[in-house]
C-alpha cells in the first residue's frame, strides 16, 4: 500500500488507533487522529483533534482507519463511505503491509487461548512469531516493532472482520459460533457471515478451517475460497481423549497430549487445534509433539492461581458468557465450588439462561452466586433444582467457597457474566480473585 502524501484519518485513539497512526506516519502519510475523549497524549507526527467530530475531516481523507470499538455504521463514516473514501479497520490496515505467513484465529470462544498456544508452539520450534491482534498488541505493532517476526499469529474478532481490508491469512480458523454479540450482528446467520469473511480473499493456496458439522458456518463460508480443513474431521484435526490425529496434505500424523496440564476439556481441544495450525504453517511434527505437553494457560482462562490446603483455585474470569462458563464448569475434572455472577446478559425474554447449566453443575460440590446478577441466577438455578448460595460481592462469594471446599476440590470462578457491575473488565475481576485468594 502506498501512503506517501496521502491523508489518513485515524478514528479512535485507543491502543490500536495509536499504533495505526504511528504506522501511517512511518509510511509517509499526513495523519489526523480524532477521538471524542479530550486530554489524550500527543503522538509524534500526528495532528490531534479531540472532542466532537468534524464531518469535513472524514470527507477530505483519502483513507480512514477505524478503531475496533466503533460501529462501521457510525454516521460520519457512512457519509465518507458514500463519498468514496476508503475505510479500513486497524487490523485490515496492517494487513495491507504485512508479508509474513499468517495464521488467523476467530470464533466465539477460545480465540485467545488458541492464539496463545499456537504462538508457544511456534516459539518452541525456533520461529519468531508476532502473537497478537485482538489479543495483546495490535497488528500494526508487528510492523513497528524493532525485532523481525517471521510468522504472524493473529486473533481476529468479528468486529475486525467487518473492516478487514486485504486480510488474507495463509491458515484461517473459525473455532466455533455461539450466540454472543448478537446485538451488533442482528442474527445468527449475520454473525456467521461476519465470521466467514475471514476466508473472503482466500484461494486454493490457503487453508480455511471450520468446525465439522456446523451447517450455519459451512453455509456462510460457501461463497468464499480456501481449501477446507476441519476441526473434528478429515482433512483436519480429531481428538480422542489425549490422542490427536492430524490429516494434512494427504498425510496422517499422530500426536499425544499426555502431560498437558491446563485444566478443562475444552483446552485439550484448543491445544489440538493449535497443533494443527502449527503443522499447517509448516512446523515440523517432531517440534510440535515435543512442545505440546508444556503449553501453559493464558491468565484468566482456567488459570490455576493457587493451591491451598488441597484446594485448587481456578481463575476463569474470561468466561463472560454462558457457553464459556459451561466449557469451564463441564471441563473441570475435580468437584468444584463454582462461583457465578457479575453483570447478566439477558435474553430477549429477560432470562439469563443459567438453567442450561443444570446438567453440568449437578456433579459439583456447590454453587455460590454473587454480584448484580446473583439474585436472578439463584432464582433460575433453584427453579431447575440446583441449590445456590447467594452472597454479595466476589469477596463474600470466595470466603464462602473456601469454607465449602474440601481437600481435592477446586474453587472455580467461571462466572458466565460480564464484570462491569463491580470491575473495569474481566482482567480486573480475575486479578481481584487472585489477590483475594492470596490473602
Ligand atoms: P476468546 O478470546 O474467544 O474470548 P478465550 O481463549 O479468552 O476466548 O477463552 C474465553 C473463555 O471461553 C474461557 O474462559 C473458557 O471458559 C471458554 N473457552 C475456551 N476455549 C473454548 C472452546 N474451545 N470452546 C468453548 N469454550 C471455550
Amino acid at each position: 500500500m502506498e501512503l506517501s502524501g496521502q491523508r489518513v484519518l485515524v478514528m479512535g485513539l485507543g491502543r490500536s488507533g495509536v499504533a495505526a497512526a504511528r504506522l501511517a506516519v512511518a509510511r509517509g502519510a499526513r495523519v489526523v487522529g480524532i477521538d471524542l475523549r479530550t486530554g489524550l497524549s500527543p503522538i509524534d507526527g500526528v495532528t490531534l483533534e479531540l472532542g466532537p467530530h468534524r464531518r469535513e475531516r472524514f470527507l477530505e481523507a483519502d483513507l480512514i482507519v477505524v478503531s475496533p470499538g466503533i460501529p462501521p455504521r457510525q454516521a460520519d463514516l457512512q457519509a465518507a463511505g458514500e463519498a468514496g473514501v476508503a475505510i479500513v479497520g486497524e487490523l485490515g490496515f496492517a494487513a495491507g503491509f504485512l508479508e509474513q505467513p499468517m495464521i488467523a484465529i476467530t470464533g466465539t470462544n477460545g480465540k485467545s487461548t488458541v492464539t496463545w498456544f499456537t504462538g508457544q508452539l511456534l516459539r518452541a520450534a525456533g520461529r519468531r512469531p508476532f502473537v497478537g491482534g485482538n489479543l495483546g498488541n495490535p497488528l500494526c505493532d508487528a510492523l513497528l516493532a524493532d525485532q523481525a517476526h517471521d510468522t504472524l499469529v493473529v486473533e481476529v474478532s468479528s468486529y475486525q472482520l467487518e473492516l478487514m481490508g486485504p486480510l488474507k491469512p495463509d491458515v484461517g480458523v473459525i473455532l466455533n459460533l455461539s450466540p454472543d454479540h448478537l446485538a451488533r450482528h442482528g442474527d445468527m446467520a449475520g454473525y456467521a457471515a461476519a465470521k466467514a469473511r475471514l476466508f473472503a480473499h482466500m484461494g486454493e493456496e490457503q487453508l480455511a478451517i471450520l468446525p465439522w458439522g456446523d451447517a450455519l458456518l459451512q453455509d456462510a463460508a460457501r461463497p468464499h475460497g480456501g481449501r477446507r480443513g476441519w476441526l473434528g474431521g478429515a482433512p483436519g484435526v480429531r481428538r480422542s481423549g489425549r490422542r490427536v490425529e492430524v490429516v494434512l496434505g494427504g498425510e496422517r500424523q499422530l500426536l499425544s497430549l499426555e502431560g498437558f496440564a491446563v485444566p478443562g476439556e475444552h483446552n485439550l481441544d484448543n491445544a489440538a487445534t493449535a497443533a494443527y495450525l502449527a503443522l499447517a504453517i509448516g512446523i515440523e511434527s517432531r517440534a510440535v509433539a515435543a512442545a505440546l505437553p508444556g503449553l501453559s494457560a493464558l491468565s484468566h482462562r482456567m488459570e490455576v492461581v493457587a493451591e491451598l490446603r488441597g484446594v485448587r483455585y481456578v481463575n476463569d474470569s474470561k468466561a463472560t458468557n454462558l457457553d464459556a462458563a459451561r466449557a469451564g464448569i463441564a471441563g473441570l475434572e475435580q468437584p468444584a465450588v463454582v462461583l457465578l455472577g457479575g453483570q447478566g446478559k439477558p435474553n430477549p425474554d429477560g432470562s439469563l439462561g443459567f438453567g442450561q447449566l443444570q446438567p453440568h453443575l449437578e456433579r459439583h460440590r456447590a454453587v455460590v452466586a454473587f454480584g448484580e446478577a446473583g439474585p436472578q441466577i439463584t432464582e433460575e438455578l433453584s427453579a431447575v433444582g440446583i441449590e445456590v448460595r447467594p452472597t454479595g460481592t466476589l469477596a463474600d462469594a470466595l470466603a464462602l467457597a473456601s469454607e465449602l471446599a474440601r481437600p481435592g476440590d477446586a474453587v472455580l470462578l467461571s462466572p458466565g457474566c460480564a464484570s462491569f457491575d463491580a470491575f473495569d473488565d474481566f482482567e480486573h475481576r480475575g486479578r481481584a480473585f487472585a489477590e483475594l485468594v492470596s490473602r
